[in-house]
């Protein structure tokens, strides 16, 4: 009780709830470029959004003709760019509290003067912490999407990249392509190597995978010793081939483990999507596809064949 009274008696302050009245009035109103600008980007933490904004509010005021942003965020190169470039460059590193936050650009056919540089730097310092927040909000999303252990998508992702995938197929008819591989006697491998020579050769077959692949295509670990790679514009037998560079890339790695060299090799299922079906029916098939490899002996690709 004694605490509340204290409490009460401190904050209920009427000269300064008075003030706060008349600055929440003012900010409410407030028309000036950086009260707007700062508002504006507290609205979003996505930072597409916040640099689209950005380049708005800075073209009222300083015009240019381009505006390029890049910053790698965990394994992906974010790059942001509207409009066409000019001769005349000014560019900045963004920096807060020793860690960068991307290189944003601007760009234009006649020079920049003194004083439209000297805004550039006001309108950085006012919008560096929320890009800083946006920047956090991306890694933060594609760490809830990617596998620690190998650096690639994870389950979620893959779910994901399914659903897209699927309805991009549906809408526009082009031929998309899922393969899923499975290490063949993995559990033996832990079991007569141990763990960490394990987790070794899943990063290092994930990274063959990925060597075998299209950028275009897109590698997912979803389970223990579980891969799934995602092709668009690719059709059963292109994806059946895919799936054998795969098998032949993984079958020909090694991984030393004292004086011992540690081989390993795949099973591969392929399914093409069949329009109106959804994602789950999809990787069943390639899953059954995959179960016949291995009920064939293992270290083999099968496809789940819908052409006659
Ligand atoms: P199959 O050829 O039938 O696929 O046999 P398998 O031994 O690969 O399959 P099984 O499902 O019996 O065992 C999978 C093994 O994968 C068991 C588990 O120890 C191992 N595993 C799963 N996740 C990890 C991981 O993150 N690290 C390591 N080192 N091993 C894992
Ligand atoms: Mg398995
Ligand atoms: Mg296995």
């Amino acid at each position: 009780m004694k605490n509340l009274t204290s409490i009460q008696s401190s904050t209920s302050h009427p000269v300064r709830l008075a003030a706060l009245k008349q600055s929440f009035q003012e900010w409410g109103a407030a028309q000036d470029t950086l009260t707007r600008l700062s508002k504006r980007l507290s609205t979003t933490l996505c930072l597409e959004t916040q640099l689209g904004i950005l380049a708005e509010e800075v073209a009222a005021i300083i015009p240019f003709d381009a505006m390029n942003y890049r910053h790698r965020i965990a394994r992906r190169e974010f790059v942001f760019a509207t409009g066409v470039g000019g001769p005349h460059r000014c560019e900045y590193r963004l920096t807060l509290e020793g860690r960068q936050y991307g290189t944003l650009s601007f760009h234009r056919r006649q020079k920049f003067s003194e004083e439209e540089l000297a805004g550039f730097e006001m309108l950085i310092a006012t919008v560096i912490c929320p890009l800083r927040n946006a920047c956090r909000f991306v890694e933060i999303e594609q760490a809830a999407l990617t596998d620690s252990l190998t650096g690639i998508g994870n389950k979620r992702a893959m779910e994901e990249a399914l659903i897209g995938a699927s309805s991009l197929a549906e809408r526009h008819g082009a031929p998309w392509s899922l393969i899923l591989c499975d290490l063949d006697y993995f559990k033996q491998i832990n079991d007569n190597h141990g763990h960490v020579v394990g987790d070794h050769i899943l990063a290092r077959a994930a990274e063959q995978i990925e060597r075998s692949l299209r950028t275009s295509d897109n590698v997912y670990r979803f389970g223990g010793e579980e891969f799934a790679v995602l092709l668009p514009h690719t059709g059963e037998q292109a994806a059946r081939d895919v799936a054998e560079r795969i098998r032949l890339a993984v079958g020909t790695m090694h991984v030393d483990a004292g004086d011992e060299r540690v081989c390993v090799s795949t099973s591969c299922g392929v399914a093409t999507y069949l329009n109106g079906e959804d994602h789950e029916h999809w990787v069943a098939r390639a899953d059954e596809a995959l179960y016949r490899a291995k009920a064939h002996g293992r270290n083999c690709t099968r496809v789940f064949a819908t052409i006659a």
